[in-house]
């Protein structure tokens, strides 16, 4: 029996678990998925979680939906991984044993070694992150949100629409905002911003971070309810410091490869093309095929950036308002289609639309 096991079931998880389905033939392999959670996160509305009432379920995929015979799910927090041996050690002293292993364990909430920050501030990983910024919000006046790329100013954004009596600041370190993306959308964003009244400060960074307190380098110093943090992520160093050559197997381990955010942060369907190149040539090692080479296709970037507005860019394209809105409608619908089956990716989609519409 060859066991496969995949670290994770994010988006490189999830599509390299189907992959496998899709793909084995043989009674041979065993396909086994390890998760902490027994749900799949849908990250990308983790913003409406922390600031809409009632959607909470709707960004939990239950892996017993996704992962049907003959994969196998486990439940469990991965605390060691055992490269020498080819085990995993789990939670509750479990092992695993691996003759081939797919590393997604994705990526986690990076301070920079800034004072404060892991004790005062919430981050936008995770549901549970989400959960606890609706938490403190729910008395809140005035909350900070430390970082404006992608989860600060999407979370600012929505604030302004869903809760306009707090008063919000906002803390870029570079001089704009979504600084990845075309300056149209970075202006647009801002002016979105200001004119929900959001305080925005750009070009300084936070010094350091008291329970009440947010001081800057140049000594400003604001006071906070909720201080919500999205200033940056790093890769999860569970292998330590991993790089991959371009079939995604990790230099060094001929049996390990790697795939999404494990790698260097990114966006989900990035992580999800890894997931399925991954597979494919796990696939291939074992019937001793060439491998893939993983070639990065530059995607699209959708923004929302409150209520219905949303921005979609792709290169020296875009689109915004509500004509973005629905194209980021459709490709939700079509990321449930394919992990899902049709009638539950329908009705999880009707479920969204309708708690989102009440909220
Ligand atoms: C708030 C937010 C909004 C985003 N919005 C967008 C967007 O609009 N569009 C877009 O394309 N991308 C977006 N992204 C980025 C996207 O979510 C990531 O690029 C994508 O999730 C990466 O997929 P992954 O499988 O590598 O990692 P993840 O999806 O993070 O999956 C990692 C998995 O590993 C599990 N895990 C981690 N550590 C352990 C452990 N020790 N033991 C067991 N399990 C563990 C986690 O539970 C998780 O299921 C957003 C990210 C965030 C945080």
């Amino acid at each position: 029996m060859i066991n496969i096991v995949i670290l994770g079931g994010g988006f490189a998880g999830v599509r390299a678990g189907l992959t496998f389905k899709k793909n084995i033939i043989s009674h041979n392999i065993r396909v086994t998925i390890i998760d902490r959670n027994s749900f799949h996160t849908f990250t990308p509305s983790l913003y409406e979680v922390a600031t809409a009432e009632e959607s909470s379920r709707n960004v939990r995929i239950p892996y017993k939906y996704i992962f049907k015979k003959p994969l196998e799910f486990v439940e469990g927090n991965v605390e060691k991984i055992d490269t020498a041996a080819q085990k995993i050690l789990l939670d509750k002293n479990r092992t695993y044993q691996y003759d081939y292993l797919i590393f997604a364990l994705g990526s986690e909430s990076a301070d920079f070694g800034i004072q404060g920050i892991k004790e005062y501030g919430i981050p936008l990983k995770t549901l549970g992150d989400a959960l606890r910024i609706k938490n403190a919000l729910k008395n809140a006046k005035k909350v900070i949100i430390g970082g404006g790329g992608f989860s600060g100013t999407e979370i600012a954004c929505e604030l302004v629409v869903r809760k306009p009596h707090l008063n919000i600041i906002l803390i870029q370190g570079s001089d704009v905002l979504l600084k990845e993306l075309r300056n149209e959308i970075s202006k647009l964003a801002k002016k979105r911003l200001e004119e929900g009244n959001v305080y925005l400060i750009l070009g300084e960074r936070i010094k350091t971070v008291t329970k009440e307190t947010v001081i800057l380098d140049g000594g400003k110093a604001f006071s906070y309810d909720a201080f919500i943090w999205t200033g940056g992520v790093k890769s999860n160093k569970l292998m330590g410091d991993i790089r991959v050559d371009d079939s995604l197997r990790v230099k060094g381990q001929q049996n390990i490869f790697a795939a999404g955010d494990a790698i260097s942060p990114g966006i989900a369907p990035k992580a999800e093309e890894m997931g399925e190149i991954a597979a494919e040539n796990i696939l291939r090692t074992i019937r001793k095929k060439s491998l893939m080479v993983y070639v990065y296709h530059g995607m699209g970037r959708i923004v929302p950036l409150g209520g219905h507005f949303v921005t979609f860019s792709m290169g020296k394209f875009y689109i915004s308002g509500i004509f973005a809105y629905a194209l980021q409608q459709l490709i939700y619908l079509r990321y449930l289609l394919t992990i899902l089956p049709f009638f539950q990716a329908i009705k999880k989609f009707i479920k969204f639309e309708k708690d989102l519409a009440r909220s």
